[in-house]
């Protein structure tokens, strides 16, 4: 065994016996300790301030129960949660999601990357995640609205704009957060940024829809960029049909690439020469009405095969960009076997611990979603200043400062990954985000 899974194995060991019955908490901190244990042991303040063990410990974590009534007025029971991982770089920020499957573990894991996201940004951002395991499929609007009410009566004691500051996720979009800022306005007494990705008309910024997908392909431009090749016709299959995924389809269709392919649960749609605006439009339209992306209507060229993934076609680069654990052992080595020399992170961890060492066998250029798709938040963090100033930036200025953003983060992370040949973005993003908080713990003391 060499050092680096020594000291991880031994880190591993050191956590709450009950945190190993989280498998994607240990799958996402297992892969952080292998990259910075080393980092940590290195450096005698570190090690004695025990740095890695305080991240993998939430500040806190709170659970409460939802209570609401359906559209028929049956009491509905749903369980919600917010696991306010670190502020010791600013205040908790982070995503909620609404999704029956959602877990603590889920959650747990989703945190402790916010933490290192959102270091990498550059930004004064602490890290949390939070949800609910409410299903929005088949509720109506006003059902949707009375549960975000009612979540937020449980959760707005434990949020606000110096505090921690919520925003979108899986199945949380501008409708949600204006439901959940309205009843947090109302309940507090006060008019402030408690949560982005609020609407334009009341105090949100532009590009925060587009920014998780547009700084996801700046960020790949950047990687393409360093190894002197460029965006122009390159085939990108991504997964997903949420706003990460369309929106980087779109900026990607705009910069001169193909798109070859976009999915759901049901199936994926494909075109081998690239997916028009028309059947971008579809799969927003199919995305906002709750159905599938198939069958398709005659106008729109393209296939939709029931059943399949996007990483079952030719192309040159992979985004992923549904969920968690999307991408397993057989589907990296049908990503491999289909050409893709590129993956970047649309989604949170979709790769899974096989899946990488597959695609690290093929030496697959990966990078992280930590590192990837951080502009969704970064976008977030300059709603907050914009909010704070009462001065809101044009849509063109937001955009100016994403592309810098993601350029920045591209850069600390290269210099943080440098290794013979290129650049380890994993160990890059774990690394420098681990530096930042590091020393931010550091000088707080003992905490
Ligand atoms: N949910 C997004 C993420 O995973 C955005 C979080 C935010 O804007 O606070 O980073």
């Amino acid at each position: 065994m060499d050092r680096s899974s020594a000291l991880t194995e031994q880190f591993l060991s050191s956590l709450p016996q009950a945190d190993h019955a989280l498998p994607n908490f240990i799958q996402a901190i297992r892969e952080v300790a292998t990259d910075v244990m080393t980092v940590e042991k290195n450096n005698a303040d570190w090690t004695a301030a025990r740095v890695l063990n305080r991240l993998a410990e939430p500040d806190r974590v709170i659970s409460f129960r939802v209570t609401w009534e359906d559209d028929d007025g049956a009491v509905q029971i749903n369980r919600g949660w917010r696991v306010q991982g670190s502020n010791v770089i600013g205040p908790y920020k982070g995503g909620l999601r609404f999704h029956p499957g959602v877990t603590l573990d889920d959650l747990r894991f989703l945190a402790f990357e916010q933490c290192f996201k959102n270091a990498l940004t550059g930004l004064p951002l602490g890290g949390a995640k939070g949800g609910a395991d409410f299903d929005p499929r088949g509720r109506s609007r006003s059902e949707i609205m009375r549960f975000c009410q009612a979540f937020m009566r449980a959760l707005a004691p434990f949020i606000g704009p110096d505090k921690d500051v919520p925003a979108g996720d899986i199945n949380v979009g501008t409708e949600e957060i204006g439901n959940l800022f309205g009843a947090w306005a109302q309940q507090a007494g006060l008019y402030q940024g408690a949560l982005t990705g609020k609407g334009l008309s009341y105090g949100g910024s532009a590009v925060r829809t587009e920014a998780t997908g547009y700084g996801l392909i700046y960020f790949l431009q950047a990687m393409l960029e360093r190894m002197g090749e460029a965006l122009e016709d390159k085939r990108i299959a991504i997964s997903g049909k949420g706003n990460v995924a369309r929106h980087a389809a779109a900026k990607a269709m705009a910069l001169g690439a193909k798109v070859i392919a976009l999915s759901d649960t049901a199936g994926t749609i494909h075109a081998a020469d690239g997916l028009s605006r028309d059947a971008l439009d579809w799969v927003a339209e199919r995305k906002s009405a709750g159905e599938s992306l198939g069958p398709l209507p005659n106008r729109i060229d393209a296939e939709f095969a029931e059943g399949a993934t996007p990483w079952e076609y030719p192309a040159d680069i992979a985004l992923p960009c549904a969920t968690q654990n999307e991408i397993d052992a057989d589907q990296a080595q049908a990503l491999v076997d289909n050409g893709v020399t590129l993956l970047a992170e649309g989604a949170n961890m979709p790769t899974t611990a096989d899946g990488l060492r597959v695609l690290r066998k093929h030496s697959v250029t990966y990078a992280p979603g930590k590192a990837a798709n951080a502009g969704g938040v970064a976008v977030s963090g300059l709603e907050m200043s914009q909010m704070s100033q009462r001065r809101f930036m044009s849509a063109d200025e937001v955009d100016t400062a994403l592309k810098g953003i993601m350029a920045d983060i591209h850069a600390r992370v290269s210099e943080d990954g440098q290794r013979s040949g290129g650049v380890n973005y994993a160990r890059g993003a774990n690394v420098a985000a681990y530096r930042r908080l590091a020393s931010a713990i550091t000088a707080q003391g003992v905490l």
